[in-house]
């Protein structure tokens, strides 16, 4: 497959998005990778500067900061905010960008991070979640409206939708081989410099980083988990984690200690993968007949089983011992 010699590998790491990012370029033209790294780290920036809550200046931050007036956007944002409210309203609100001040107040992640008072909580929540806000196109400018005291915050499929752009900037520059790395966001682009598909492990929830209970094969792909033992804090021996329930303001409880989806699209499964989480067995599995089709992979809490979809079972394969596939 590579006439001359081993293919040219060109990669990077920086800190965006609140996580490291690491980007592989694999083919035969070296110096057209440099630049492309750079240009695409310079779109991760320009992005992050515009979906952030942590950035003041971002249209999110602003719009969080309008008490319910209209708020003009870039055509991303509301693109990616209409993205956000159409799988908001799919997953009845499991995935609800809405979270913005639940998340906030949690702070977790941050030095800050404690078990918030009920009237807090209480205050905080906003019953009709992303069912508030409006977003509107007018000749080619766009503007969206959120009532005051209701923050938006992407954190749950900005990633994906980010991997997303880097694909079709990827595509349309005639790259047929890369890694998008997004903090475990991963993306893999063509196939392996092997001519096969790419192996990639899927975290195990209960171990340390980059040990693995499974593997997935895939080639033009996106693979995303979601679970709690990535961002949380513990507090008299209870663990308060980030995936927040929008329906009762704190840490979801879900029968799932991950959730991994693999698909095309990176911000669905960006998305899919909170909500899923979120929803538990009974909700996940009745959304999953009603929205067929979806690889998917689900390792049970506190049961060492583990869930794969029909559409998942031919690219996964289980490689811990002590966890048994539940049919
Ligand atoms: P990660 O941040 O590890 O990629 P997720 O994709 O599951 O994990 O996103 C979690 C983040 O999304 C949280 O840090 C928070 O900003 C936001 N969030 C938490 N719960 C929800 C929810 N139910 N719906 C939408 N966004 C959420
Ligand atoms: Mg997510
Ligand atoms: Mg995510």
């Amino acid at each position: 497959r590579w006439p001359i010699g081993k293919p040219h590998e060109v990669s990077g790491e920086n800190f965006r998005l609140g996580t490291y990012v690491k980007l592989r370029l694999l083919g035969e033209d070296k110096n057209f990778f440099e630049g492309e790294l750079a240009a695409m780290d310079g779109e991760i920036v320009r992005l992050e500067g515009l979906f952030s809550v942590n950035i003041a200046s971002s249209d999110i931050s602003r719009l969080n900061g309008a008490g319910g007036e209209w708020v003009k956007v870039t055509p991303e944002t509301a693109a990616l905010v209409k993205r956000s409210l159409a799988i908001a309203a799919l997953t009845d609100g499991a995935f609800d960008p809405a979270i913005g001040r639940i998340v906030r107040l949690w702070g977790i992640g941050t030095p800050g991070a404690r078990v918030p008072k009920p009237a807090e909580i209480r205050a905080a929540l906003r019953s009709k979640g992303y069912k508030e806000v409006t977003v509107r196109e007018n000749g080619g400018e766009c503007y969206i409206k959120t009532p005051p005291g209701l923050w938006l915050d992407l954190g749950a499929i900005a990633k994906g939708h980010v991997a997303d752009i880097l694909k079709e900037r990827l595509a349309a520059d005639g790259v047929k081989r890369a890694v998008i790395d997004l903090g475990g966001n991963l993306d893999l682009v063509g196939d392996s410099p092997e001519g096969r598909p790419w192996r990639l492990g899927l975290q195990h929830p209960h171990k340390p980083r980059g040990e693995y209970f499974g593997v997935v094969e895939v080639s033009d792909r996106s693979v995303v988990t979601s679970g709690p033992y990535e961002r949380f804090f513990e507090q008299d021996g209870v663990c308060y984690h980030h995936i927040f329930d929008p329906a009762t303001g704190y840490p979801a409880k879900s029968d799932f200690d991950s959730v991994s989806i693999i698909d095309r699209d990176s911000a669905l499964a960006d998305a899919l993968c909170t909500a899923l989480f979120v929803m538990g067995r009974v909700k996940a599995e009745k959304f999953l007949e009603k929205n067929g089709g979806l690889a998917a992979v689900f390792v049970l809490a506190s049961e060492d089983k583990v869930l794969v979809t029909p559409e998942a079972r031919k690219i996964f394969r289980l490689t811990d011992k002590n966890f048994t596939v539940d049919t």
